[in-house]
């Protein structure tokens, strides 16, 4: 199996292509929920890069569409969150990789119009355009745009193009949430060498997990954002940072300190916060107190004609409820990993929010020790990915690299996508299982087809086998558990294997991966999937919202049939009528269309939907009180 250098060599064999050559930089970039940014290593020390006008290295994760059709990224977008907040896209990262019904909880929090469907397929954000119709974005594509902009940001500072890239994200982040990182990073013209959790790259940043002594070491990672917070507890295996637990609270972070102290000024003065502006306006002198006392005694401000006033130690006072909420967190986290505090020997402080006094002594006390701080906790997870990119980069030559796959390996799903289950630059050998279903009612026969690549479309990959699982018992549609598991050693030798749980039934086919493939190959599929990530998208987009649509097209059809006893002709008449306009959609190829007739048809068998199971429940009470 390759070793890093191959990633080099395909660096060389794209000299005079989009994929720049040896020596160049490979940036570390934190995608944040709030504020992202981008960092590299420069005369032998990571720094974060500020843009142009040189006053901040933080981008706001803000993307605002106007109404003009383009797109702004950052400080420029932040400023429409109140003025058009449809338009205005924020905290998109808590979106990546979640389906609809992870989200039923969620999305009234939001400002923009997430499509209400309780569905397990990937959330779409619908942003209105002029003419009143909607362009629907995946979470992948914002991410990509918040991307780009850190992209140009660090291209404009180097003066040269930069293609390659190392992305964090949360520890906890599944699978999915992962991939999505990559594909948003894919299609904003980067080659996503690897995911690090933020974890992960914080320690890096202190320079923990590059020497050989800190082997066994056991850290703690507190990270406390603007809206989240979360605690990681890591260890130092064989070299290797293994996440032993993560705990925290989606959200809890900065924001709550605001209202703690807004909380406090109304109580304390009679205010006038009436307006959606003054409330606004009080949440940012909130703000401005709470961090101004993070390195004063007491701050005073004027209000609609009032003085308000805050100390530091009532300020602390009304904080205390909150820190020890997280706490309660770290301490589950070490409960988890069956851990005790004396067992954690580097305690990180991650996050705006631990700059307060009273958070960082509440977590030095409960941890018994000292905590690091002496980066910006801003930058430490950014730092970190711009240290763990420069080893990639081979440039710490002291620190050891392990063997990695060079190009993804994965399985057909419907309407000819691939869908990558060991992504390119995994480590090797290892071995990932992931769950899959019927799409058809009755399907007693599933075809496994496995290919190689960095393409969207099977089509565009390169096929390396396939075998069909049969005897999967007859079950209705979404029913039977197919899970499909892929070990790749060492060598490079794939081995796929379905079983579908609930029978027991199994197959498996035994690949080699590399077989009949040059290094010079393996590299042009790697940057023609960089040329085509936007088509791809596209393209992919197209095909799941064609599938999408059929399916909706079958369970309609299906709820005519079940429920004609009692829906009125009008009511079929009308139901027919969405269904042939959202057929129509299928059969051209404009993937909003289809979302909006799809959403349209969606909005009017809703309430049917919940009538239709009113009177199932009904039906059921009664048969009840017959037989009692
Ligand atoms: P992040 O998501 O990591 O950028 O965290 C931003 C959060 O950190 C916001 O809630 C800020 O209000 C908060 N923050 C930034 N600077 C300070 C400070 N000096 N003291 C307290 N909180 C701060």
């Amino acid at each position: 199996m390759a070793k890093y250098s191959i990633d080099l060599k395909a660096g060389k064999v794209a000299e005079d292509k989009a994929v720049s050559s040896r020596g160049e930089t490979i940036v570390g970039i934190d995608l944040g929920t709030t504020n992202s940014l981008v960092a590299h290593v420069k005369d032998g020390k990571a720094v974060a890069v500020a843009g142009k006008d040189g006053k901040s290295v933080l981008v706001p994760s803000v993307v605002h569409f106007k109404s003009d059709g383009s797109v702004v990224v950052g400080d420029a977008a932040k400023q429409y969150l109140t003025t058009a907040p449809e338009r205005t896209i924020y905290s998109v990262k808590r979106l990546l990789g979640k389906s609809y019904s992870d989200l039923t909880e969620v999305k009234d929090r939001f400002g923009y119009r997430i499509i209400d469907e309780n569905e397990d397929r990937l959330v779409k954000i619908a942003v209105p355009d002029g003419d009143g119709r909607a362009k629907f974005y995946s979470p992948i594509e914002l991410s990509a745009r918040i991307l780009q902009e850190l992209k140009t940001r660090i291209e404009e500072e180097l003066g040269t193009p930069v293609a390659r890239a190392v992305i964090t994200v949360p520890a906890y982040f599944n699978d999915t949430q992962r991939q999505a990182t990559r594909d948003a990073g894919k299609l904003a013209g980067l080659d996503v060498l690897r995911i690090v959790n933020e974890p992960t790259a914080s320690s890096l940043a202190y320079g923990i997990g590059l020497k050989d002594e800190d082997e066994g070491r056991t850290i703690a990672v507190y990270d406390l954002g603007g809206g989240t917070f979360d605690v990681s507890i890591l260890r130092i295996e064989q070299g290797i940072f293994e996440v032993l637990s993560t705990n925290g609270d989606t959200f809890l972070g900065g924001d709550d300190f605001d209202q703690a102290i807004v909380d406090y000024w109304r109580e304390t003065y009679t205010l006038p916060v009436n307006t959606a502006e003054q409330r606004g306006e009080l949440r940012l002198l909130a703000e401005q107190a709470k961090k101004f006392l993070s390195g004063e005694e007491a701050f005073v401000a004027e209000y609609r004609g009032r003085e308000l006033l805050i100390d530091r130690a009532t300020a602390a006072e009304r904080f205390t409820p909150l820190v020890t909420r997280t706490i309660a967190s770290c301490g589950r986290a070490l409960a988890d990993a069956k851990l005790r505090v004396e067992d954690v020997d580097h305690v990180i402080m991650v996050g705006g929010s631990t700059r307060i006094p009273l958070v960082k002594r509440t977590v030095s006390e409960f941890f018994g020790r000292e905590v690091n701080d002496s980066l910006d906790p801003d930058q430490v997870v950014a730092l970190g990915a711009a240290i763990q990119a420069d080893v990639l980069a081979g440039n710490q030559q002291d620190v050891l690299l392990l063997d990695i796959t060079p190009l993804s390996l994965g399985i057909e799903t419907v309407g000819g996508l691939m869908d990558p289950i060991i992504p390119r630059n995994s480590k090797v050998p290892t071995r990932v299982g992931r769950k899959y279903t019927t799409s058809v009612d009755g399907q007693v026969k599933l075809k496994v087809a496995v290919y190689q690549g960095e393409r969207d479309m099977v089509a565009d990959n390169r096929k390396l086998g396939e075998f069909v699982l049969t005897d999967i018992p007859p079950m209705p549609a979404g029913i039977p558990q197919i899970e499909i598991h892929f070990y790749l050693d060492a060598d490079g030798i794939l081995r796929v294997k379905a079983t579908e749980h609930r029978s027991g039934t199994e197959q498996s086919v035994t690949i080699k991966s590399q077989y009949g493939i040059t290094e010079e190959e393996m590299a042009l599929m790697l940057i023609d999937s960089l040329h085509n990530a936007e088509s791809d998208m596209q393209a992919r987009g197209l095909a799941e919202a064609r599938t999408e649509a059929n399916n909706v097209l079958l369970s309609a059809r299906k709820f005519i049939r079940q429920n004609e006893d009692w829906l009125t002709t009008g009511q079929v008449s009308e139901i027919n009528h969405f269904v042939d306009l959202l057929s129509e959609a299928v059969a051209g190829d404009d993937k909003d269309a289809i979302n909006n007739r799809l959403a349209e048809l969606n909005e009017f068998t809703a309430p049917l939907a919940h009538e239709a199971l009113d009177r199932n429940v009904a039906a059921a009470m009664k048969g009840k009180d017959l037989t009692s």
